[in-house]
């Protein structure tokens, strides 16, 4: 007897022919339910149209405006005249050579970089991007955006690498194209959060290297940085010193928020 054509196998057949029905419907029901539900503004839960965060709670993030550090792109409460460095610049140079946010990091901004980072809200990367486009106009031409990478285990838990993200849309707003691969994350850190200054820099030091074989790509390029949050600038730098290894000509760094500490402010 065949084994095709045998009742039991029928049985099974129908079984799971019904179950791939039930699974189709069971996918209909979701995305109608998608399609029903407005996307909720991922700071206040207002219900908003389209993007991820409503208008009120864009008009409470605080944007980042000169006069600021030519260098680190830390605010000044005054101006203190063109191209006068913040005392931080002068203190502790950094390896690349300028560094500018679209807002400070406050309760908004830190609301939304979890939420793209943690909860897989990618609808916020449009908006984000473009604002983060916006701030790294200033820098001019560039040849690369080179988005800070993850340690693959960290990529994996997370799905989705958030400053690669913001990158291609920072690419799509400007033209300048996503080099994402050349910048490779060799060994895990530690989150940096609850670290030192100190503790930062030495916990990423040595994490981050150019791809051998994209060296020649590098090699000359105007980079631009991309990451999500810069706080102390410990891992941009890291990664800045490793792509200058890579002999590029030029290393800034752009990024959504910055945290910005008003105890250090000038007066
Ligand atoms: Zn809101």
């Amino acid at each position: 007897m065949d084994a095709e054509a045998s009742p039991s196998t029928i049985t099974s057949h129908l079984r799971s022919a019904l179950g791939a029905a039930r699974h189709a419907l069971a996918a209909t029901s979701r995305l109608v339910l998608d399609i029903a539900l407005p996307t909720l503004c991922v700071s206040c839960r207002e219900p908003v149209n389209g993007e991820g965060v409503c208008a009120l709670c864009w008009a409470k993030l605080s944007f980042i405006a000169p006069p600021f550090c030519p260098r680190l792109g830390i605010p000044f409460v005054y101006d203190p005249g063109p191209e006068l460095l913040s005392m931080e610049a002068i203190a502790n140079p950094p390896a690349y050579q300028r560094a500018r946010a679209a807002v400070r990091y406050d309760d908004v901004a830190r609301t939304l970089v979890h939420a793209l980072k943690y909860q897989d809200r990618t609808d916020l990367a449009p908006a984000v991007g473009r604002w983060m486009a916006r701030a790294g106009k200033e820098f001019g031409e560039a040849d690369m955006l080179v988005p800070v990478p993850l340690h693959w285990r960290r990529g994996w838990s997370r799905r989705y690498n958030q400053s690669g993200a913001l990158a291609r849309v920072i690419s799509r707003q400007s033209g300048v194209r996503v080099a994402a691969e050349s910048l490779r994350r060799v060994r895990a850190t530690e989150q940096q959060i609850g670290l030192s200054r100190a503790q930062r820099a030495s916990n990423v030091q040595g994490a981050f290297k150019v791809v051998a074989d994209r060296m020649a790509d590098i090699q000359g390029r105007r980079v631009i940085l991309v990451d999500d949050v810069l706080t102390t600038g410990a891992t941009v730098d890291a990664c800045a010193r490793a792509l200058l290894r890579a002999k590029a000509a030029q290393v800034d760094v752009l990024t959504f928020a910055r945290v910005v500490d008003s105890h250090k402010a000038p007066i």
